[in-house]
């Protein structure tokens, strides 16, 4: 008979050298709370140029409990969550980011609602958004609501990737080994039964976001992307719809000729017309240009992540198994 329940905390680290010793300190004091479970560290060191590596490399000499993962470059946060799926041995496994934004205090709240509530995993959610810029609050909110809208992959506002699960989701969720990741949209799709635990957003202890507008901009795209044909659907919708005026506006040009004798004036509605058509065309292209990009990337195959070290020796020979390197 199995006596502890082993619970795997999967923690993506780029560049949190000045977060780390922190996170470690307040999880280690979680974990000593935790008596009656055992516990399995792994952190995934996401091609950090700082020192992050040297301080996992110290910290796992004096905890045994200590497993890194060490890319060859950056992958970002994605693939290293995915690595932290593959590789975690535990019964249940928790995603958390270094910087103590996803508290480590919930995790004995979190566990015993697996384990007694009968939920599959819990699932954290910021009711607030304190200390995030008012423009990216408001991208934040319309994209939730556009992805809930037109996939079927259910997405909570507010959602964080600060996960519990069972060792059957985390099983799951490693059989989705897509190229381009979302892993948001993934914990949906896949289904299972999931408490949604709301807490209020605290700010990084230590260092800086590694996300710029932009940067979830484009991520927020690839998710809708990712999880929904519909922005092929509404370009072809749109296309329709502009050949339906396109039609009603020759019909009363063909009429006003005949009928009134007067010919069409004006070579400025006409420039407006020819630039407003081509840039729809152009938006349209572009939105099957992104599938087309998806698709690309994903025949080519190519591995999620590349792993350059780690302590865990079975782990690494049976990666180069794998890789066959
Ligand atoms: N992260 C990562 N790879 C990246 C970017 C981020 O592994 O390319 C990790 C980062 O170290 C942190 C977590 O993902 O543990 C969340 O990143 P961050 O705090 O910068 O994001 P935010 O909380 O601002 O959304
Ligand atoms: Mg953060």
């Amino acid at each position: 008979m199995k006596l502890k329940d082993k619970i795997s905390l999967v923690v993506p680290c780029f560049n949190e050298e000045a977060a780390l010793p922190l996170f470690y300190a307040e999880t280690i004091r979680v974990a000593d709370e935790m008596k009656e479970q055992e516990f399995e560290f792994l952190f995934i060191d996401d091609g950090s140029t700082d020192h992050t590596l040297d301080i996992l490399k110290r910290l796992a000499e004096e905890d045994s409990r200590i497993r890194y993962f060490s890319f060859s470059r950056n992958f970002g946060k994605e693939s290293a969550m995915y690595a932290g799926f593959r590789h975690a041995s535990g019964d249940y496994v928790a995603v958390m980011d270094a910087d103590m934004q996803d508290p480590p205090s919930l995790l004995p709240e979190m566990y015993r609602i697996v384990t007694e509530e009968g939920f599959d995993s819990v699932a954290t959610r910021r009711v607030n958004r304190k200390g995030e810029p008012p423009i990216r609050s408001l991208f934040a909110k319309l994209f939730y609501r556009i992805i809930n809208r037109i996939s079927d992959a259910d997405i909570v506002d507010g959602a964080r990737d600060f996960w519990l699960m069972s060792r059957k989701m985390a099983d799951a969720i490693i059989q989705m080994g897509e190229y381009n990741r979302f892993t948001k949209g993934i914990y949906g799709w896949i289904g299972f039964h999931t408490k949604w635990l709301p807490y209020h957003n605290v700010e990084r202890v230590a260092g800086e976001t590694k996300w710029s507008f932009w940067k979830l901009f484009w991520y927020s795209v690839s998710g809708i992307v990712n999880f929904s044909d519909a922005p092929l659907l509404i370009s072809s919708v749109i296309g329709m719809v502009c050949c339906l005026i396109a039609l009603a506006a020759v019909i009363v040009i063909i009429v006003r000729r005949l009928v009134f004798g007067d010919p069409v004036a004006g070579w400025a509605s006409l420039a407006c017309l020819i630039t407003f058509f081509g840039g729809i065309q152009l938006l349209c292209i572009g939105i099957i240009g992104q599938y087309l990009a998806k698709t690309y990337t994903e025949t080519k195959k190519r591995p999620i992540y590349i792993l350059k070290e780690s302590n865990w020796k079975e782990k690494m020979d049976d990666y180069a198994q794998e890789t066959d390197i």
